[in-house]
C-alpha cells in the first residue's frame, strides 16, 4: 500500500476555538484524517509568546482538545498531542534557529504587527515563533499543512527553511511543506466588526461552543450599512463581509435569493443576518452539545493525551535523530 501523504497542523491554547478557527483549519482537520496520515496539535507553547495566565493555559489546552475531538476528530485515527508532550520539538527548534536570519524574522507581518501591540514585551518567543512554528510542521516531514490565510507567510518561511537547509547540507532530509486548501480558496473569516479577519486578539470572535442566544445576538450586532438605494450598487466591506459568510455556511440558492434581494434593493440585513446565524448554528450547535461530556472526561482527554504523544515522539524522534547526525552531532 502507498504511503499517505502526511499532514500536520496546529491551533494556539489561547481560549475556545472560534468560527475562523473552525473554517479556516478545524474542519479540514476533521476532513482529511481518513485520507491522510494526520497529526494534529495544540500550540501550548506558541501561546506563551504573549505571556498568559499560567492558570488559564491549562483550562485552554483541556478546553481546544475537547473541541478538536467534539468537532469529529478521532485521536484512533489521527495523531492528537500537545506541543509541549514532544520536547523533541525543542531541540529541532534549537537545531533549526541556526539557519533562521534576523532580518528575515523581523520582517514578518505577525511579528511587526504583535511588536506595535505589545511594545512592552517584544520576547525573542515572538521573534522566534516562524521558526518554531516551522519545527513544529518540519519534524514530521510534512507534506501538507491546512492553514487560513493568515498563516500563509509563515509557511511560506517553513518552505525556505527547509530549502536552505537541505541545500547548505546537501541533503534531501527535510521535506517542503505546501499549504492545503479544502475548498480551493484559502480562507478568511471577517471579524463582524466591519473590516479586518476574526480572531482572539481582535475581540470580534464567535465562539464554536457560544449559545444559540449569543450567536444571533452577535450576528445581529454585526455593522452593515444603509440599505441600497440604486440597483446593483457596489457592496462596502461590511456588507461584502456577510454575503462572504452567507457564501460558506448557506445553500447556493439561499445565497442567490439575498444577492437578487441586494441587487434590486429589496434586502433587509435582519433576516441575511438571522440567516447566517441559523446556518452557522446548524454546524456548531452539534459540536458544542458533545463538547461538554468529553470536557468533563478526565481520564479519556489524559489517554487521548498520552496516546498521542507516545505516537509523535516515535517518529518525531527518528527524525531529530537523522537531523543531528546530518549537522554532525553524534557519537565517536
Ligand atoms: P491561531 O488561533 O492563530 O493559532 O490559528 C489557528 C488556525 O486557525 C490557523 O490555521 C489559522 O490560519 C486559522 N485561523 C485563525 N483565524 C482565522 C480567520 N479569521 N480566518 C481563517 N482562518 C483563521
Amino acid at each position: 500500500m502507498d504511503k499517505k501523504p502526511i499532514v500536520l497542523s496546529g491551533i494556539r491554547a489561547t481560549g475556545h476555538l472560534h468560527l475562523g478557527n473552525y473554517y479556516g483549519a478545524l474542519r479540514n482537520f476533521v476532513d482529511m484524517q481518513n485520507d491522510y496520515d494526520c497529526r494534529y496539535f495544540i500550540a501550548d507553547y506558541h501561546s506563551l509568546t504573549t505571556q498568559p495566565d499560567p492558570s488559564l493555559l491549562n483550562g485552554n489546552v483541556r478546553s481546544i482538545l475537547a473541541e478538536y475531538i467534539a468537532a469529529g476528530m478521532d485521536p484512533e485515527k489521527c495523531m492528537v498531542y500537545v506541543q509541549s508532550d514532544v520536547p523533541e520539538t525543542c531541540e529541532f527548534f534549537t537545531l533549526l534557529n541556526m539557519h533562521a536570519y534576523l532580518g528575515e524574522l523581523e520582517k514578518t507581518v505577525a511579528f511587526k504587527d504583535k511588536a506595535r501591540k505589545q511594545p512592552n514585551n517584544v520576547n525573542a518567543g515572538l521573534l522566534t515563533y516562524p521558526v518554531l512554528m516551522a519545527a513544529d510542521i518540519l519534524q514530521h516531514k510534512a507534506n501538507f499543512v491546512p492553514v487560513g490565510k493568515d498563516q500563509l507567510q509563515h509557511l511560506e518561511m517553513a518552505r525556505n527553511f527547509a530549502v536552505r537547509f537541505n541545500h547548505f547540507y546537501k541533503t534531501d532530509f527535510m521535506v517542503e511543506p505546501r499549504a492545503y486548501e479544502a475548498k480551493g480558496e484559502p480562507i478568511k473569516i471577517p471579524g463582524l466588526d466591519g473590516s479586518g479577519k476574526m480572531g482572539k486578539s481582535e475581540g470580534n470572535c464567535i465562539y464554536i461552543n457560544d449559545d444559540d442566544k449569543t450567536v444571533i445576538k452577535k450576528f445581529k450586532k454585526a455593522v452593515t450599512d444603509m440599505t441600497p438605494t440604486e440597483p446593483n450598487s457596489e457592496m462596502n466591506e461590511p456588507v461584502k463581509n456577510l454575503f462572504y459568510f452567507l457564501k460558506l455556511v448557506s445553500a447556493p440558492e439561499v445565497y442567490d435569493q439575498f444577492l437578487a434581494s441586494w441587487n434590486d434593493c429589496s434586502i433587509r440585513y435582519g433576516d441575511l443576518k438571522m440567516q447566517i446565524a441559523e446556518d452557522v448554528l446548524k454546524v456548531t450547535r452539534p459540536i458544542r452539545e458533545r463538547y461538554e461530556e468529553i470536557y468533563a472526561d478526565t481520564e479519556y482527554l489524559n489517554k487521548v493525551r498520552r496516546m498521542g504523544a507516545e505516537k509523535v515522539r516515535e517518529v518525531v524522534g527518528k527524525n531529530v535523530e537523522e537531523m543531528r547526525q546530518i549537522m554532525g552531532i553524534k557519537m565517536f
